[in-house]
């Protein structure tokens, strides 16, 4: 007997996704749910892939290569050059719960949650302590989307069934009064910008906020968004995309071209120059975090800058699922509008060609 199959939208190279008919993913155990996704939101990463900037390509892969330790080059993030098509596609979801396994009790057959992006147990020691990232239990970067970039695959968020491995400690439930559409980027990219400015502004409440916006297109506009609506004082945005600058303006963010001695800045550039800018305007004390990945084997950073001036510099992957609840219950009560960043919502059906607007944010839905 053959699998059974779906719709599924694949990666075939930068530029080209296409709809595939692939294998479904069933239950496999008493712990796991299937959920069918209902809105998909575009991941910044998701856009960089598609330009064919992510990651590592050509000289910087050939340089990375000749000097990892095989042990490191055989596993994880550089094993098959990643980013390679074809992959199952998309891994920031609201989705319908279709089945759970007979050990759920936190969701039922029906319920609509966000799914984050990355897998995570929620009883290991790591997932004990918040790093819902680094979960113990799967294969590190075990994420959707990314192929089998962290030596297991498991499939895309463009499908008509995902496969939940842990139901009850990944899967949040969304308030009946807020759209799909809304939060659809909450998994992943909401959280990832609410988290830049969400501690350090708890240290130091009210503090004016300095975002340095670029290729981490919307994690950035998702940076000032949170940051107003936790009470910034002010929230200064320097950028030089004019789609992205009018969503930061339009989200209550002054838009600046010099900067300097923020307690609070956020490098959500990807680029060498805005990182130096966000770490040089942070103030004595102050906390820079940068969201962008950079794929250079090499960055350049100001450290005798940021030595000279003393401030806390934060970076890594978001924890997507250990922030999840504090980051909805803000959206839910109206406080975080994530919809004000989207610049594009489009049909189900059309995402291959959606994907590529060259807009800060695209949505997909369907009923
Ligand atoms: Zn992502
Ligand atoms: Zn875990």
């Amino acid at each position: 007997m053959s699998a059974p199959t779906m719709r599924g939208l694949v990666f075939e190279r930068p530029g080209e996704l296409r709809w595939r008919d692939v294998e479904a993913p069933e239950l496999q155990g008493p712990a796991e749910a299937l959920v069918r996704p209902l809105a998909v939101a575009r991941c910044d990463l998701d856009a960089g892939i598609l330009r064919g900037e992510a990651p590592f390509r050509g000289r910087a892969l050939h340089w990375l290569r000749n000097r990892l330790p095989d042990r490191i080059g055989q596993q994880g993030i550089f094993r098959n050059a990643p980013f390679r098509g074809p992959f199952a596609f998309g891994h920031e979801c609201v989705a319908e719960v279709l089945a759970v396994g007979s050990a759920v009790t936190g969701v039922a057959v029906g319920d609509r949650v966000v799914v984050p992006f990355q897998i995570s147990c929620g009883a290991c020691a790591a997932c004990g302590a918040g790093l819902t990232s680094s979960c113990d239990a799967v294969p590190p970067r075990s994420m959707y989307g990314f192929g089998d970039l962290g030596g297991r695959s498991w499939g895309g968020v463009l499908a008509d069934r995902v496969r939940v491995p842990f139901a009850d400690a990944m899967l949040v439930k969304v308030p009946d009064h807020v759209g799909s559409e809304v939060v659809a980027s909450l998994g992943d990219n909401v959280v990832d910008g609410y988290r830049t400015v969400a501690a350090p502004l708890a240290k130091h409440p009210g503090a004016a906020v300095l975002v340095v916006g670029g290729l981490a297109a919307s994690v950035g506009l998702y940076a000032v968004a949170s940051a107003v609506a936790l009470g910034a004082a002010r929230v200064d945005y320097l950028d030089i995309d004019a789609a992205r600058l009018e969503v930061a303006v339009r989200l209550g963010a002054n838009p600046v071209r010099t900067a300097r001695a923020y307690p609070i800045t956020v490098d959500a550039s990807a680029h060498p120059g805005g990182l130096a800018k966000a770490v040089l305007a942070t103030a004595p004390g102050g906390t820079c975090t940068s969201v962008g990945i950079y794929y250079t084997p090499r960055t350049p950073f100001p450290l005798l800058g940021a030595y000279g001036i003393g401030l806390t510099f934060v970076t890594g992957r978001v924890r997507s699922r250990a922030m999840l609840p504090e980051v909805l219950a803000m959206v839910a009560a109206g406080t975080l509008r994530p919809e004000e960043v989207t610049t594009r919502v489009a049909d189900w059906e059309d995402a291959p060609r959606a994907f590529l607007d060259a807009g800060p944010k695209v949505v997909v839905v369907r009923d």
